[in-house]
């Protein structure tokens, strides 16, 4: 009898896990590696948020916490919601979890039954088919153009629409694309949903505050109120607070779907830590001035990277309008091989070139669900940014 549980042969471990330890690998060989490969900014999470945590710690705020979270910080959120977004939520709504990554995995195994299927545009961040495949799910792609600024439109939506059909996942800003939906796009898919009752969305707004320039964060929640039994809202904290390690995210939706989100919570991890907790509060409540100043850094370095990588022949890469993502297009480098005598078949191929070749890592298209691509964060500074463009542009210039 096989040890390993069968269905787990579906589920992927996570790519950009697998490239950072090949970087490893690398850098303990001596080589001079650059990691533009996670989903991580290089700030240190604000000393406000720090110092939240400690006082926590010397209040001996370090006894378990309600599975569901302190009840101060749902309040938060709910007082969030409403500010921010115009959302009315009540304090049963509001699920906290250790991270937004839980967040959807006890959302997808809240309800989907075997053979469920799931929609997700894409490229999508690349955990969500893998956490729909570990609940027996069945992931739905529909895939999107870069002409159509990665966006699905309402027709390709309702192209895949069945009866099975349990969940849409819609996350803008998106990673990896940085594509955001705007109000219009947002209510011609709402009036699609409107015909299906059986399709519940998943809205995924962590990359809510990180938009540049003239565009605007719209929540699928403002836009088609109508919809509100049926939607969960996603968020949390590791993106424009820099908290990635915390580990701290929220859910806002329908009761049942909390209440049981709760039940799967209370059996498995008990929750968020309790002094993240308190960090958290005091994230949603004070000064958010550091969110804009970061933001015109991240803007800086979008800038600095489209421009170099689009003077690069082979590669493509369109403007992201929010998150620290540029997704790219390597079509023009697909064929051609290295001075080692290697083909690049696909987009895998070519940034294993790049990483062996530069010590550039990168993530590539196949594991998004777009190809052929590859993911570059520009959450590093620009130095960091510029010495990697000037290797990837020697790189392709080295090809034939
Ligand atoms: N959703 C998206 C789109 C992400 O990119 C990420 C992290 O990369 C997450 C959710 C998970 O965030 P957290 O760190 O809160 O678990």
């Amino acid at each position: 009898m096989a040890f390993i549980a069968d269905y787990l042969k579906n589920v992927k471990p996570s790519a950009v896990s697998v490239v950072t330890a090949l970087a490893s690998d690398l850098e303990r060989q001596g080589r001079d590696i650059i990691r533009l490969s996670a989903g991580e900014p290089d700030f240190c999470t604000p000393d406000h948020i720090k110092r939240a945590c400690t006082r926590a710690l010397d209040e001996g705020k370090t006894k378990y916490p309600p599975a569901i979270g302190i009840h101060e910080l749902r309040e938060a959120i709910c007082q969030k919601l409403k500010k921010d977004n115009e959302l009315n939520y009540e304090i049963d709504q509001i699920i906290v979890s250790t991270g937004a990554k839980q967040v959807l995995f006890n959302a997808f195994a809240a309800t989907i039954n075997p053979g469920d299927e799931v929609i997700l545009p894409c490229p999508y961040w690349m955990s969500y088919p893998n956490m729909v495949r570990f609940n027996l799910g069945i992931p739905v792609d529909v895939p999107t153009t870069v002409q159509n600024g990665f966006k699905m439109t309402a027709e390709a939506l309702e192209s895949k629409i069945t009866q099975r059909t349990k969940w849409l996942v819609l996350n803008s800003p998106g990673n990896p694309s940085g594509a955001v939906y705007s109000k219009s796009e947002l209510e011609a898919i709402a009036d699609v949903l409107r015909r299906y009752p059986q399709v519940h969305i998943l809205s995924d707004d962590i990359y809510e505050y990180m938009v540049y320039e003239d565009t605007q964060f719209v929540s699928l929640g403002q836009v088609a109120p109508d919809l509100s039994s049926r939607l969960l809202i996603v968020n949390g904290f590791s993106k424009a607070y820099a908290m990635t390690g915390w580990r701290l995210g929220y859910g806002a939706g329908p009761v049942e779907l909390v209440k049981t989100m709760f039940k799967i919570q209370s059996q498995s991890t008990s929750g968020a830590n309790t002094m993240t907790q308190w960090a958290g509060v005091t994230a949603l409540k004070d000064d958010h001035a550091f969110v804009a100043k970061n933001n015109e850094i991240f803007q800086a370095r979008r800038d600095l990277v489209v421009s170099r990588l689009n003077a690069i022949e082979g590669l493509y890469c369109e403007k992201p309008e929010g998150a620290f993502y540029c997704y790219i297009s390597c079509e023009g480098v697909i064929g051609k091989t290295t001075p080692q005598g290697d083909v690049i078949h696909n987009d895998a191929d070519f940034v294993k070139y790049l990483l062996n070749e530069t010590g550039v890592a990168v993530v590539h298209g196949e594991p998004f669900g777009l190809s052929p691509f590859f993911r570059i964060s520009f959450a590093t500074s620009s130095k960091i940014l510029e010495e990697a463009c000037k290797r990837i542009a020697q790189a392709c210039e080295n090809l034939n």
